[in-house]
């Protein structure tokens, strides 16, 4: 029997619509037989996460994808097999909070002067207290009639020269991979086809984020096509990389990324399961 891995996944405890027990029953169901949550810079849904999952028989990696900033970019790290007392990844998550519930005070100041107030007290209110992110900016905006769509809100408000944007301070990506190296896990670069980086400067991130300890990358996404997928394996294989693949599922609002879905990966790219610091692979979390 083949084992279907999804290694990138996200819950309500950041911006994703499903609880964390709710999502494993989602990915079961999907046939997922060993998955990732991997919430942005929480790792707050992962004892609830292991527990459903221990109950259906599944694994569950527990994983968290950092905010990192790098050259005036942001770019998403997946620690995967991250242990989440880790006192080190801890006190780096907590400074990422920090930075985004002051930029969600920001975005809505920010909105505000636009032209639509209360945008702040909206998207703190649907994220109940936890994690607040651009997201939930998103759904807020929908639900006033701002926009159509989460893609719109995006597009008009909260992108690069766009009334609601603010730029991102994330970690270093030397600190996001200490965190997640002090943590036992693995780091993986999400979605690197989605940056829009030049094939040089892409480059260039993975040779830094190779020196800095990262071992892996996704070649397959639920956010690249078809071609992407190629290209990023000739990366991996080049940069003598892991390969990891994840839907980035966020909910079943978005009915194109489908958990279980996942095509596998292609030949000559080693999957990051085998590496022998994978968490099954490994005798201390056994
Ligand atoms: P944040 O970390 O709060 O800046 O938000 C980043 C998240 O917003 C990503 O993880 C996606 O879930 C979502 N996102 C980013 N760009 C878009 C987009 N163009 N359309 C829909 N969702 C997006
Ligand atoms: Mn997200
Ligand atoms: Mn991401
Ligand atoms: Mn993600």
């Amino acid at each position: 029997m083949s084992v279907h891995y999804d290694l990138h996944s996200h819950s309500r405890e950041s911006d994703g619509t499903l609880s964390p027990s709710e999502l494993v029953a989602a990915a079961h169901a999907g046939g997922v037989n060993v998955l990732a949550l991997t919430d942005h810079d929480t790792t707050d849904g992962l004892a609830e996460a292991t527990q459903s999952a221990g109950q259906l028989g599944m694994q569950l990696v527990p994983g968290v994808e950092i905010s990192v900033s790098w050259q005036s970019q942001t770019i998403h790290v997946l620690g995967l097999g991250v242990n989440p007392a880790s006192e080190l990844l801890q006190a780096g998550l907590s400074g990422l909070r920090e930075f985004r519930n002051w930029r969600a005070a920001e975005i809505g100041r920010r909105l505000a002067k636009a032209g639509i107030p209360g945008c702040h007290a909206g998207a703190c209110k649907l994220a109940e207290g936890r994690i607040v992110g651009r997201t939930h900016f998103a759904h807020h905006l929908v639900a006033e009639g701002h926009a159509r769509s989460v893609r719109d809100v995006f597009k008009r408000f909260l992108v690069n020269n766009k009334p609601g944007y603010v730029s991102g301070k994330w970690a270093t990506l030397e600190d996001a991979l200490g965190w997640i190296d002090s943590a036992g896990g693995l780091a993986v670069v999400a979605h690197p086809a989605r940056y829009r980086m030049t094939a040089s400067k892409l480059r260039c991130f993975l040779g830094e984020f190779r020196e800095c300890g990262g071992v892996g990358m996704e070649v397959i996404s639920g956010s690249h096509t078809r071609d992407n997928v190629t290209a990023m394996a000739a990366l991996c294989r080049t940069h003598n990389m892991l390969a990891s693949c994840g839907s980035d599922y966020h909910g079943p609002e978005n009915p194109w990324i489908r958990l279980g879905q996942l095509p596998a990966l292609p030949a000559g790219c080693p999957p990051v399961w085998e590496s022998d610091r994978w968490p099954v692979n490994r005798a201390d979390i056994q």
